[in-house]
């Protein structure tokens, strides 16, 4: 996934009782695996529901198990049936417990008798976390609802019983059934071509983690972008968005050359309405893609590189709890990095390796301690909030070092060879390390210590001597940023022209926190920041600005928050809002109209940054 940096969904502080292996999930996987999920499942769009049954298959692992336990949320249980191996079904009793504000409900089905595969007929709530219901007027083309799921971290539980952890992979096959003029989609392998006849069949042949569960259901039009990659998205975005990933079947080839054959079959493209919290979600088969993208210049198409990236790390080989997602997204922001240089040349790898390492080191300090480290402990860590910078911009930093300190010669076999030595399976830092030590630091010694790699993966900070790229672009914008402040070069004389989205990023990114009003003015003057398109870059003005008090942009700004619910992209403007009583009060005008057109995530996390600033003016 990417990127979520700044999620402010709280920190849950989980009871010591529920520490296990992986504990955001009731699970027991010592005593009975799901293997395989059949979902049979009809959409509802004016119930803003799924309506259906969910039928799991069972790998009893401990002949004194009496029950089988898995994760809900907010799910209408009707019924549940065993099913034996004749498929003669009879009912089980079971026990849903009180729901936890961050777990959901853990449901208890007694089952002594090891039944080959369980049924739970269910439905889920119109405000299921895991589920986005969009209104046609919510939607790009206005015509037809939308509806998409996004589960990661743990929000599939919110629309299917399972056991919701990253440990636990099985294969799915699905029926779903959902108004004759919309396309229904999955993380599975979908038919471009199958009619509007409201019917749809997927297979996942290969055994995911529940969080790769995925669903979507629109006015979709497909258009092919390679022998293996067609586009998905509404009428009127389609061919922006075909031209935007023309790419793609190079980016494939890239990585297959440096990391062996693509394991999927298909890599189709899915692009959501504005309100997608998230830059993208590597669905197998299938990533969801923010509109945020769609830039015309292919200048942000490294998303694609990342979700691509991870069907090598992640869905090949992913974490077995959320303490260590960062063998999941710092394994595949060092790929994307790769990809990035193989297609499009290695000074934009470099400058947007620069601005992630330059990010990290602004904001790592601020983090508790533990929540700095690769590996931190899991008590205390919601499944969410491991999704800061540290385990995507943190963890790639560590692979360079490995890469700089072996060169590719030696480090690029290696990561080759660990992505095929765990193929789907899902593992801890710790097997991880054992891998890293026997075919890397001890095979090949003098390179890199084992000290070095146990402040990497265990201590808060970023070790001293980690290795940077070298960008003369970006230096030059270094160089020229100071000038600008210190009044030696007009804002006028920038030499911006040429500047692609990254170093507009650079440039911005590393302004003052408060730079002066008047600055400010003069950088807009000069160069129209103001009502851009281009999100990233918004997203970094509108901050600045909103921080140094220009009011001439509030209404931009409060444009683009309403119309892009991606947090990443639209959260630092509440922030810098919030910081002034007036700021504030404009703020909460903007969300009373935007929230409507927001995800259950990007809510939670604007009502957070509410309350912690009224709270903050209370304190005073
Ligand atoms: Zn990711």
């Amino acid at each position: 996934m990417r990127l979520i940096s700044a999620l402010a969904v709280g920190a849950f502080t989980l009871p010591l009782t529920a520490f296990a292996a992986d504990p955001h999930s009731y699970a027991q996987p010592d005593q009975v695996r799901v293997t395989h999920l059949d979902l049979d499942l009809k959409i509802d769009f004016p119930l803003k529901q799924l309506d259906g049954q969910a039928t799991l298959k069972l790998d009893w692992k401990d002949a004194k198990a009496k029950s089988l336990v898995l994760d809900t949320r907010d799910l209408k249980i009707a019924k549940i049936e065993a099913i034996d191996t004749k498929g003669k079904a009879s009912a089980l009793t079971f026990a849903l417990a009180p729901r936890d504000k961050e777990l959901g409900s853990k449901l208890t089905i007694n089952a002594p008798s090891h039944p080959a595969q369980v049924r739970i007929v269910y439905t889920t709530v119109p405000t299921a976390s895991g589920l986005q219901w969009l209104t046609p007027e919510q939607t790009a083309d206005k015509k037809l609802p939308f509806m998409f799921s996004q589960s990661e971290s743990i929000h599939a539980r919110s629309w299917v019983p399972l056991q919701d952890s990253p440990a636990i992979r099985f294969t799915y096959t699905a029926h779903v059934t959902a108004p004759k003029d919309v396309r229904v989609a999955m993380s599975a392998i979908n038919d471009a071509k199958h009619a509007l006849d409201g019917d749809f069949s997927f297979n996942q042949p290969h055994p995911i983690p529940s969080y790769l569960l995925a669903i979507t259901a629109g006015d979709l039009a497909v258009k092919e972008t390679g022998p293996r990659s067609a586009v998905y998205a509404e009428p009127s975005v389609v061919d922006k968005a075909a031209h935007e990933f023309e790419d793609t079947e190079k980016l494939i080839a890239a990585t297959e050359k440096l990391y062996g054959p693509y394991a999927w079959d298909r890599y189709d493209l899915l692009v959501l309405p504005p309100s997608f919290p998230f830059g993208g979600m590597e669905n197998p088969n299938m990533t969801f893609a923010t509109p945020t993208v769609l830039v015309g210049d292919k200048s942000l198409v490294s998303l694609v590189s990342h979700e691509l990236a991870h069907s090598w790390s992640g869905n090949l080989v992913t974490s077995a709890a959320w303490r260590d997602i960062w063998l999941n997204e710092g394994f595949t922001t060092y790929v994307q990095g790769r990809i990035t240089e193989a297609v499009y040349g290695k000074a934009l790898a470099d400058e947007e390796a620069l601005l992630s390492a330059r990010a990290l080191q602004k904001s790592i300090g601020a983090m508790p301690e533990n929540a700095q480290k690769l590996a931190p402990e899991p008590h205390g860590i919601g499944a969410d909030d491991s999704l800061s910078e540290v385990p995507y911009d943190k963890g790639s930093w560590f692979l360079r070092t490995l890469e700089q300190r072996y060169g590719r010669d030696v480090f690029d076999p290696y990561l080759k060879g660990y992505f095929n030595h765990f193929a789907f399976q899902s593992i801890t830092t710790e097997q991880m390390l054992d891998y890293l030590k026997a075919n890397l630091i001890d095979k090949y010694p003098g390179k890199v210590s084992w000290d070095e790699v146990n402040e990497w993966v265990y201590k808060p900070g970023i070790p001293k001597n980690a290795p940077l790229p070298d960008s003369p672009r970006f230096n030059s914008i270094d160089k020229q940023r100071d000038d600008f402040l210190a009044g030696k070069l007009d804002a006028a004389k920038l030499d911006a022209k040429g500047w692609n989205t990254q170093e507009w990023m650079y440039f911005l990114d590393r302004l003052p926190d408060a730079a002066p009003l008047d600055k400010i003015k003069q950088i807009d003057a000069a160069w129209h920041l103001t009502g851009t398109p281009n999100a990233e870059i918004g997203m970094r003005w509108y901050s600045h600005a909103i921080a140094a008090g220009n009011k001439d942009v509030w209404s931009a700004a409060a444009e683009h928050m309403t119309r892009i619910g991606r947090l990443y992209l639209t959260t630092p403007l509440y922030k810098a809002f919030v910081k002034t009583p007036e700021g504030l009060a404009y703020a909460e005008q903007v969300y009373a109209k935007a929230k409507a057109g927001y995800h259950p995530l990007t809510q939670a996390a604007v009502e957070d940054i509410f309350a912690k600033a009224k709270k903050a003016k209370a304190k005073k």
